[in-house]
C-alpha cells in the first residue's frame, strides 16, 4: 500500500479564548499567565484578578499545577510507575490499590461507557497499542485488521472491577487509556485549588479542555473559538460562556494519511478503527471531565447518533462539525443557537 506523507498536527490549543472590551484599557490589566507541557499536551492557566498580590497568585497556581502533575503521574498510561500502568500490568492478575483520584475517574469512566453503550470505552488501550498514535513519526502503518479484531474481546468496561480502593481487570491483555477524560478531571482539579485559595477570575486550559470562573474582568467577555477542522490556521466561530466547561474533540489533533484516508487517534470500540462522521464536536458543561468525556463520546457516536444522545443529557450543550471538509456543515443544541456566531478567520488575528 502506498505511504502518504504523515501529517501530525500538534495545534498548540485546540480551542481558543480570548477576551474583549474590558473594563479598564488592556494594558493596564494585569493578567498572570502559565503555560507548560504536561499530560502530552500544553497546559495553560490564566488569572485575570485584579486585587490579589503577584505572590497570592503564583501560589494558587503553584498548587494548582502540582496537582495536574500528579494527576499525570497516577494515570499516564506510558509512566510504568503510575496507578494506570500497575493496574494494566497486573491485568487478569491480581487487583491493584488505587488513589481516590483514579477511583473517581475510572467510575465517572464506566458510567459514561454505559450510557452511551460502549461508545466510551477506556478499556480501548489493546487496540491504541495497535495504532501507537503517540509515536507517529516512526509509524504510519494500519494495524492488521486481523490483529485488531483479536483484540476487540478485551475492550470491555464491564470488565473493570472496582470495589473500596481496589480496581482489578478481569481479563489478561486488558488494559486502560485514561486519554479522553483524564485531563478534564486534572483541569477540574485545578480549577478547586485556584477556587479554594481565593482566585475569582481565571481560566484553566489543558490541551482543549476548559474550565472557567468568572469575575469582573472576563463577564460576559470570553469567546471560546472553534478551530476551522480542515484549515489548520483557520477559526471557525465562536460562542461567549462565562462559568463553564467546554472541551473539544477533533479529527486534526493526532492523526495520519493513507491512500487519502485519514486515521486518527478517537477509535470507535465496536470496531477497532477511527470512529467516522464528524471532524470536530464541542461540548459545553459543568465539569471538566464531563466536558472531555463526551465531547470524545459523541464523536464516536457520529454526528446523527451523537446528536440525539446529546439531547438526551439537558444540562450539556453541543456543537458537531461535519460533512464537506471545504465547507463543513454542523449540528448545535438548542441552548447555544443564539450563542454561536459564525465566523470565519485567521487564527494570528486573535491572538
Ligand atoms: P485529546 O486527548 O486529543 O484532547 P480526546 O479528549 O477526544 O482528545 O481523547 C482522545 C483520546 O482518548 C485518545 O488519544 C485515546 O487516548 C482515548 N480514546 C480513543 N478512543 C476512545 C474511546 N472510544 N473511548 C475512550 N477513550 C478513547
Ligand atoms: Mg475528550
Amino acid at each position: 500500500m502506498r505511504k502518504a506523507r504523515a501529517i501530525i498536527l500538534f495545534s498548540l490549543f485546540v480551542l481558543f479564548i480570548t477576551i474583549f472590551g474590558c473594563f479598564k484599557p488592556r494594558q493596564e490589566l494585569k493578567f498572570t499567565e502559565r503555560t507548560t507541557m504536561m499530560m502530552d499536551t500544553f497546559v495553560r492557566m490564566v488569572v485575570y484578578d485584579q486585587d490579589k498580590s503577584s505572590e497570592r497568585i503564583e501560589e494558587a497556581l503553584d498548587a494548582a499545577l502540582a496537582r495536574m502533575a500528579l494527576i499525570e503521574q497516577t494515570c499516564s498510561r506510558t509512566i510504568p510507575t503510575s496507578e494506570v500502568s500497575r493496574i494494566n500490568q497486573m491485568a487478569g492478575k491480581a487487583p491493584v490499590r488505587i488513589s481516590d483520584h483514579l477511583k473517581n475517574i475510572l467510575i465517572v469512566a464506566k458510567k459514561f461507557s454505559e450510557l452511551s453503550q460502549g461508545a466510551f470505552d477506556v478499556t480501548i488501550y489493546p487496540i491504541l497499542t495497535l495504532w501507537d498514535f503517540t509515536n507517529l513519526s516512526s509509524r504510519e502503518t494500519i494495524p492488521d485488521s486481523a490483529a485488531i479484531l483479536k483484540r476487540l474481546p478485551l475492550v470491555r468496561s464491564d470488565d473493570i472491577l472496582l470495589q473500596d480502593s481496589l480496581a482489578f481487570l478481569r481479563q489478561p491483555g486488558m488494559g486502560i487509556d485514561l486519554g479522553g477524560i483524564a485531563k478534564g478531571y486534572a483541569v477540574d482539579q485545578a480549577y478547586q485549588i485556584l477556587k479554594q485559595k481565593g482566585i475569582e477570575d481565571f481560566m484553566v486550559d489543558a490541551g482543549g479542555n476548559l474550565r472557567l470562573l468568572t469575575g469582573e474582568v472576563s463577564r460576559g467577555k470570553r469567546r471560546i473559538w472553534i478551530k476551522n477542522p480542515r484549515q489548520r490556521d483557520f477559526l471557525w466561530g465562536y460562542f461567549k460562556v462565562d462559568d463553564q466547561s467546554v472541551a473539544t474533540s477533533g479529527d486534526y489533533e493526532r492523526f495520519f494519511i493513507v491512500d487519502s484516508v485519514r486515521y486518527h487517534h478517537i477509535l470507535n470500540p465496536k470496531t477497532g478503527y477511527p470512529a467516522q462522521g464528524c471532524m470536530s464536536v464541542t461540548v459545553v458543561a459543568e465539569s471538566a471531565m464531563e466536558a472531555d468525556a463526551l465531547s470524545t463520546t459523541i464523536f464516536v457516536l457520529g454526528p446523527k447518533k451523537g446528536f440525539q444522545f446529546a439531547k438526551s443529557l439537558p444540562e450539556i450543550e453541543v456543537v458537531i462539525l461535519y460533512g464537506n471538509p471545504e465547507k463543513p456543515e454542523y449540528l448545535v443544541s438548542a441552548g447555544l443557537k443564539d450563542k454561536l456566531v459564525l465566523e470565519s478567520k485567521p487564527l494570528v488575528s486573535v491572538q
